[in-house]
């Protein structure tokens, strides 16, 4: 069975690795759990699944909720060499029946289903004609009201597993859950002692940035010249507000298309199609636009107005570098946002009781805290997920402008000494107490221990109370100090203490500037490197030649990353065309002939 993951991972998918836990995920399936799987967008939630389904016997159920998704992923299966279908509300009733026939045949293995179309008749003949092993609901976060995509559709997915007479094993996977959600999630679908996988929200190969642009529609020209031919998204709040901004960038030379709830369905599929296929590099969309839109080069993503949550942002933001290659994820924040989002919350729907009010005004703040905090802003969204990461990330708006290296020496010296004085009286307390006698508060508590006395009674009164917080958190990190006791952890003196007080020793960390207000956000530097831009275009127009033939989207045929990765590995032969990433069996027989012939030519004629 291991070697068979492996096997099928380079076969039909053209990998040689598993992503960080993807293995984790298959295993347990393949042991008959159930699996909650939280793995943020891009992460490669689908082969935890599709490699199960495909070693496992029978039909594996996908149900998944958008119809562009299954179109897409049934796309790239089939072209892999899987059989796959959908059933969908695209579907003609004949194709529909045709499709339901051939899967009670046993021509596939594995079906995508949306929620909606799950009709019990079909699905209970459907398992008494053949083994169902698993049902994998993804996007599972729709699952939940508490979350930011409810959809009613999904509530009735657990009585459909309930129509198998063997109970297939049931895998939610989501990129977006809080704790709320996640026990929807798991209650919801009544799954059986799960196995939880959380591989953690950071994506590294994005960039976060932050603006407050005195002219929004200047900075975004300024940012798309900078960025001619690449691919991205940028979101609005309003269709009132794609519509101007598409306008505009049309006007001034832009391929911008736009997507919209407002559009009828023809020309929202026309519009997405041409961003998919790479005919369209701009999408100017509302959320309307995006869950389970897989486009894998879409290099940045816009955000023209704050959304209602961190949740949507980061999922939408998330569509961003999918192919693991550095990309851009900037949000223009301006006050009126969020006014425009209270308005929107609060009289959204009439029926939507209190405290769900409430719970989205509450996640509105939050998401306000982003667009205006100095700290990194990765960190600030990896702990918002509940997740601890360094305070500098290097790798954002604030990193890159908020930050500067600070000589942390004497504060280092201040902290560790009020410790060492606090532990000379026997005592011991929190962060919060050590922050209160830096600062010389009069808090009562503090007061009455007669703390006033110590010699380190507000040393730092001049010091931020939230510098102090990050001086002292990192000397924590650096054992300078340590913690104690998990329900209430209190403060010691860490093994490196020493260093501090006694050797004087230099220290120096980065901090955000200690400036009121930031400046508009810069955006990530280009970094193109040594790299064949010549042979990428070249690769780039025979894939394009090959998708129009196949009427597939370019990246279903191979992903950038794969032609860049031919880029440096120049493969001649079969056997090093397999060796690129994105290469299997099936593509190396359909596509390697082409792509190494093209290869060989340029290597002839420039020089390696
Ligand atoms: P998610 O559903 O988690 O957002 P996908 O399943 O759509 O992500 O995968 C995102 C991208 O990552 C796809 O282009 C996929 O081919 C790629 N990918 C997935 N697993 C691997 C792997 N083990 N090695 C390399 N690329 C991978
Ligand atoms: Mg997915």
């Amino acid at each position: 069975m291991d070697q068979e993951k492996f096997r099928i991972l380079k076969t039909y998918f053209g990998f040689t690795q598993f992503r960080r836990g993807q293995e984790e995920v298959i295993d347990a399936l393949l042991a008959g759990r159930d699996v909650l799987a939280v793995m943020p967008t891009g992460a490669g939630k689908s082969l935890c699944y599709q490699i199960p389904a495909l070693i496992l016997e029978g039909l594996t159920v996908v149900i998944s909720p958008l119809i562009s998704l299954m179109k897409d992923q049934v796309n790239a299966l089939s072209d892999a060499g899987i059989p796959a279908a959908y059933l969908n509300s695209s579907l003609s009733p004949r194709e529909y029946a045709d499709t339901l026939a051939g899967a009670g045949r046993g021509d596939y293995r594995i079906l995508y289903i949306a929620p909606e179309r799950l009709r019990r008749e079909d699905m209970y003949r459907l398992g008494e004609r053949l083994r169902i092993p698993m049902v994998v609901i993804d996007e599972a976060h729709c699952i939940s009201q508490w979350g930011h995509d409810f959809r009613p559709s999904y509530l009735v997915i657990a009585e459909f597993i309930r129509i198998f007479s063997k109970r297939p094993i049931t895998a939610a996977f989501t990129a977006t859950a809080t704790g709320k959600v996640r026990d929807d999630i798991v209650r919801i679908l009544n799954l059986e002692d799960p196995f939880l996988l959380t591989t953690g929200f950071n994506r590294e190969n994005l960039y976060f940035g932050v603006g407050r642009p005195p002219d929004k529609v200047r900075s975004l020209l300024s940012y798309l010249e900078n960025h001619r031919n690449k691919s991205g998204i940028i979101y609005c709040s309003t269709r009132k507000t794609v519509e101007e901004i598409c306008r505009t960038l049309n006007a001034r030379g832009f391929g911008a298309a736009r997507y919209h709830a407002g559009l009828d369905d023809r020309e929202r599929h026309k519009n997405q199609d041409d961003f998919i296929y790479d005919r369209t590099p701009i999408m100017v969309a509302t959320n309307a636009f995006g869950m389970g839109i897989d486009k894998s080069n879409v290099s940045f993503v816009i955000h023209y107005n704050m959304p209602k949550n961190i949740e949507s942002y980061y999922q939408e933001a998330g569509r961003a570098g999918r192919d693991g290659e550095a990309a851009d994820c900037i949000l223009f924040y301006s006050p009126q946002d969020v006014q425009v989002n209270k308005f929107l919350i609060t009289n959204g729907d009439a029926e939507r009781d209190e405290a769900l009010v409430s719970h989205h005004l509450e996640l509105l703040k939050h998401m306000t805290y982003y667009a205006t905090t100095n700290d990194c802003l990765r960190s600030h969204i990896l702990g918002y997920f509940g997740e601890s990461a360094p305070h500098f990330c290097g790798n954002c708006s604030n990193c890159t402008t908020q930050f500067e290296n600070n000589d942390i020496t004497i504060p280092a010296q201040k902290i560790l000494s009020c410790v060492y004085r606090i532990e000379q009286r026997g005592k011991r307390f929190g962060k919060l107490m050590v922050i209160n006698i830096l600062k010389g508060s009069k808090n009562e508590k503090l007061l009455s221990q007669g703390l006033k006395s110590l010699s380190t009674y507000g040393i730092m009164a001049e010091t931020d109370v939230h510098r102090i917080r990050t001086i002292l958190d990192y000397l924590v990190e650096k054992e300078y100090l340590a913690q104690e006791g998990e329900e209430y952890p209190v403060l010691l003196l860490g093994p490196r203490w020493e260093e501090i007080l006694r050797q004087k020793k230099a220290l120096s960390m980065m901090l955000p500037k200690e400036r009121e207000r930031k400046k508009p956000g810069v955006p990530a530097d280009e970094t193109p490197g040594e790299f064949r831009e010549d042979l990428f275009a070249q690769l780039k127009e025979l894939r394009n030649r090959l998708a129009q033939k196949a009427r597939v989207p370019a990246y279903i045929i191979f992903s950038d990353a794969s032609l860049r990765d031919m880029c440096r590995k120049l493969p001649k032969t079969p056997e090093q065309f397999l060796t690129v990433s994105g290469v299997g069996a099936v593509k190396m027989e359909k596509y390697g002939g082409l792509f190494t012939d093209l290869i060989k030519a340029y290597t002839g004629t420039s020089p390696p």
